[in-house]
């Protein structure tokens, strides 16, 4: 590619409204833009990365005897109504109507559509297994959709299902699963742990996610320094034993750990406006700490809930009264709390009982106010409210547990037969007999990866691509002042050579100076850069540097050739 004919955007201010790297990252380089919220335009430079994701992980797929489908996104209401998911998915799940009011959604996942596809399609036990897998554009009216495509309500997902007569044929393909997963996440050079995750309201018999490390990753991972063992932190507090930890304090604590948040994303979140006087009640009940958001003025009727079974989902609307029923504690409330446009409001959610909490900051942000406190209310840090902390003993008996922060990138799971025992889904066994086929399923978040990449492996000049990941590999610049003939052409052969020779490279020829020329390329994370210049050419050398190298040095052709071959 000739960079003068692409469409490259960069800027050099931070985005105001974009909070971590990688979100900042890419809209600087112009990968990305903003549509709406939660929705993305994937410009030229995004999508070449999205593209190489999205191959690799099909490439994987197939090696690992996957088959590749692609189902509408568009998804009928009575297909949902088969599994109750119509109305059990909740707030996620976007319905629509068309022009005869036939109700539809627009697919989250799509479980069903695979199911009603297998039950037509698998007559007979010798057919199976079948792993069927697509990468596609899901939705998800998420709460509070933020940090660009990390948590979209558009985005491209592989979700892979397969088909099993027995549950050890599930098993063992869900082990080739895990397996071109961990191939996956090891190509595309990310640091990364599988852990054991809770099968949940899904139900089913295993599980696992895999978690791409980043501090600002908003899982929280538990792992032993002495063993494989590894788990997300809601498995490993199902696994622990109830060790009582001393109450938090009641008086106001500073809060170092939990992310800041803007009064804007918090007024999203809460589904007020940003000027509205916003409470919260922090409650300590009989099943542990909840939080509660209270919208409105000064009557005391309408409260969010944000209990751990909804974690992710939309908070239940709940009176006080209820709140007495559920938790045996009366609300008080901190506040009201009047939050002005530029405070940073301090919000996080705890693996505990509590899934979100938010609370207004003084002046910097790092100081609960309150005032009116119940009894029974608590400011408290998340680690006091968690069942493990780091240091505890790692639940297998071997070792220290660790904690640490992840984005979650990719999540298999043993369905069993739920979905295919509620849509009729079975095949004849070798007796002639029907019987209900077991599932699995397997998501990976291709556009999520892109942005969790970005956020592991980035530095102050810019994006660091592994070379699997970059939108090329290889940059040749052209340092031209005189506009030298001779420097053009040989730029030019190289370029040409190179991409002969199979290896994806730019050739930036927009005539730019040295210094923004580099810093484009170092903020694109262009893992090899090559320089052409008059006194180069004379020595008989490009200078090359790898986007990790401290400096540059000099290098023949044969050299550069074998180097990046
Ligand atoms: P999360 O816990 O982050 O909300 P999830 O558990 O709801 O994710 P799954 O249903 O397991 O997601 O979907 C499979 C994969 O799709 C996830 O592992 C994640 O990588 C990706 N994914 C899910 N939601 C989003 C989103 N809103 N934006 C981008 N990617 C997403
Ligand atoms: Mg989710
Ligand atoms: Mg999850
Ligand atoms: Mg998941």
């Amino acid at each position: 590619m000739r960079l003068s004919q692409f469409h490259l955007a960069t800027v050099k201010e931070v985005p105001a409204d974009a909070e971590i790297s990688s979100h900042q990252l890419m809209l600087r380089a112009g990968m990305i833009r903003k549509l709406a919220s939660g929705l993305y335009t994937w410009a030229p430079l995004g999508l070449r990365v999205l593209r190489k994701v999205e191959a690799a992980v099909r490439e994987e797929m197939v090696r690992a005897g996957a088959i590749e489908v692609l189902m509408p996104s568009v998804q009928p209401r009575e297909l949902w109504e088969e599994t109750g998911r119509w109305e059990k998915f909740g707030g996620q799940l976007l319905k629509i109507q068309d022009r005869k009011e036939q109700e539809f959604c627009y697919g989250p996942t799509h479980e069903e559509v695979i199911t009603d596809f297998a039950r037509n399609e698998l007559k007979s036990y010798k057919q199976l297994p079948l792993n069927f897998f697509q990468i596609q554009t899901k939705f998800r009216d998420e709460i509070r959709p933020r940090f660009g495509v990390m948590r979209a309500r558009e985005f491209l997902m592989k979700d892979a299902y397969s088909f099993h007569l027995t549950p050890e044929s599930l098993g063992e393909t869900y082990k080739v699963m895990y397996d071109a997963y961990s191939r996956i996440f090891t190509r595309l050079g990310l640091e990364f742990r599988a852990v054991d995750a809770d099968t949940g309201a899904i139900g089913g018999s295993a599980s696992h996610e895999f978690q791409v490390l980043a501090d600002s990753g908003e899982d929280h991972i538990a792992f032993s320094d002495a063993s494989p063992y590894a788990a997300n932190i809601e498995k490993a507090e199902a696994l622990a034993p109830t060790t009582e930890r001393p109450a938090p304090s009641a008086a106001l604590q500073r809060v170092d750990t939990p992310t800041q948040r803007t009064i804007a994303e918090v007024s999203a979140f809460l589904g007020v406006p940003a000027t509205q006087t916003v409470k919260t009640i922090l409650v300590r009940g009989a099943e542990g700490l909840v939080a509660l958001c209270l919208r409105g003025d000064h009557e005391i009727n309408e409260v969010k809930v944000s209990h751990l079974a909804e974690l992710g989902d939309e908070p239940e609307l709940a009176s006080e009264e209820q709140i007495l029923a559920a938790t045996g504690t009366r609300p008080g409330f901190i506040g009201p709390v009047g939050l002005p446009d530029n405070i940073p409001v301090i919000v996080d959610r705890s693996a505990a009982v509590l899934a979100d909490f938010v609370c207004g900051g003084n002046q910097d942000g790092t100081h609960y106010t309150g005032a009116n406190w119940d009894r029974d209310a608590r400011v408290t840090r998340v680690e006091d409210i968690r069942k493990v902390v780091d240091g505890d003993a790692s639940p297998d008996g071997k070792g220290t547990l660790r904690l640490a922060r992840g984005i979650e990138v990719g999540h298999i799971f043993q369905l069993g037969q739920k979905y295919a025992e509620a849509m009729g889904a079975g095949v004849l066994d070798d007796q002639g007999k029907m019987r209900t086929m077991f599932m699995g399923c397997y998501g990976v978040g291709v556009s999520r990866i892109v942005a969790a990449a970005i956020e592991q492996r980035h530095d102050d000049a810019g994006m660091i691509w592994p070379d699997a990941m970059a939108p090329w590999r290889v940059a040749v610049c052209i340092i031209n002042p005189k506009n030298d003939v001779a420097v053009a052409e040989a730029a030019d052969s190289l370029y040409q050579e190179l991409t002969q020779a199979g290896i994806d490279t730019v050739l930036d020829d927009r005539g730019l100076r040295p210094g923004p020329m580099f810093a484009d390329m170092e903020l694109i994370g262009i893992p090899h850069r090559v320089v052409v210049s008059g006194r180069g050419l004379e020595a008989g050398t490009f200078e090359y540097r790898a986007r990790t190298d401290a400096e540059a040095r000099n290098v023949t052709r044969e050299e550069l050739l074998a180097m990046l071959k």
